[in-house]
């Protein structure tokens, strides 16, 4: 059984671009810029948001964050993005969810200008992956083809099964799976399937993201599949020092008895979403 590094790959890339961003910078050419729009005091929200202020000072970009507390005006940030989409000096940026309720989600992404749009949230560059154009990758799925790929992971004619359909995980990751650079035959699962365990259990790679700790365990996985666990949960655990532990969405003890690759969790898709962030800033820049 061979478990997927995710962490070593992500490093992998991270080390390419910071050897870009370099020679761009020997060139006497400005970094990469990556902005960041947050709003509240979500913790998880927040320590991802520092978390890429770090990831970009790692690999030589410049980065800005613009903080806002949860009582900000929806103007505020559309003015934000305005600001956004006109400095020639940005190469793109995110908007961090959750966003407090008082801002429209569908109205903020309009706003985004799908040339600098780092997450694929806006329905251009959705579109542009369903026809299966040149375009931003949503990071978390963008991660998980790069995982799959670089692990040498064969998807051409294989039964490709992914647990979970929501905008910024399932549903992409599965156009991407369908494209001809990849050819794998897609099965999208969700809350309504039918007798989940027999549909999973014929996969050739399992992609599980349901947000639900070590719902999936052996007895969904066949023999020698490939299992990719996108969910990440902290469990209460006393034993543990800080008081918890990290899992996935699949028991990885038992499956990975039975299977031919897993990802672990934490060290597997996680870590490759930054790695697939900072691609899509190094793209844009490309693209100015
Ligand atoms: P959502 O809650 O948006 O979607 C969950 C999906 O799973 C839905 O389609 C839902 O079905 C389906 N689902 C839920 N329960 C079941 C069940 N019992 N049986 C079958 N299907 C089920 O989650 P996300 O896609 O945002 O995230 C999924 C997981 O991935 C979470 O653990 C999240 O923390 C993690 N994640 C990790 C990232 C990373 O960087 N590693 C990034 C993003 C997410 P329905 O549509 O019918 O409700």
């Amino acid at each position: 059984m061979k478990i997927i590094d995710g962490k070593e790959i992500a490093n992998t890339i991270k080390s390419e671009i910071a050897t870009e961003v370099k020679s761009l910078l020997d060139q006497g050419k400005p970094a990469p810029h990556l902005a960041v729009i947050i709003a509240g005091e979500d913790g998880a929200a927040l320590s991802y948001v520092n978390s890429i202020e770090k990831q970009c000072k790692g690999v030589g970009y410049t980065c800005s964050a613009y903080k806002f507390p949860s009582s900000v005006k929806e103007e505020e940030i559309l003015a934000t993005i305005d600001f956004l989409n006109n400095d020639d000096e940005v190469d793109g940026y995110i908007i961090q969810m959750p966003l407090p309720k008082q801002v429209s989600i569908d109205k903020v992404t309009a706003h985004v200008d799908p040339r600098k749009d780092m997450d694929c949230f806006h329905p251009v560059n959705m579109g542009n992956l369903l026809l299966g154009k040149d375009c931003f990758a949503p990071a978390t799925p963008h991660g998980v083809m790069e995982l799959i790929k670089r692990a040498g992971i064969e998807t051409e004619g294989k039964d490709c099964v992914i647990v979970g359909r929501s905008n910024i995980v399932g549903k992409p990751l599965s156009m991407m799976l369908l494209q001809k650079d990849a050819n794998a035959t897609v099965t999208v699962c969700h809350s309504r399937t039918k007798n989940l365990k027999r549909v999973c259990s014929r996969a050739d790679i399992l992609i599980v993201a349901i947000g639900q700790p070590e719902m999936i365990t052996a007895d969904y996985v066949k023999e020698k599949a490939t299992v990719i666990d996108v969910g990440i949960h902290r469990m209460p655990d006393p034993a543990q020092p800080n008081g918890y532990r990290v899992c996935g969405d699949v028991k990885f003890d038992e499956v990975s008895k039975k299977c031919e690759a897993i990802t672990p969790v934490p060290g597997g898709v996680g870590a490759m979403t930054m790695a697939c962030l900072l691609q899509n800033t190094m793209k844009a820049y490309k693209m100015r």
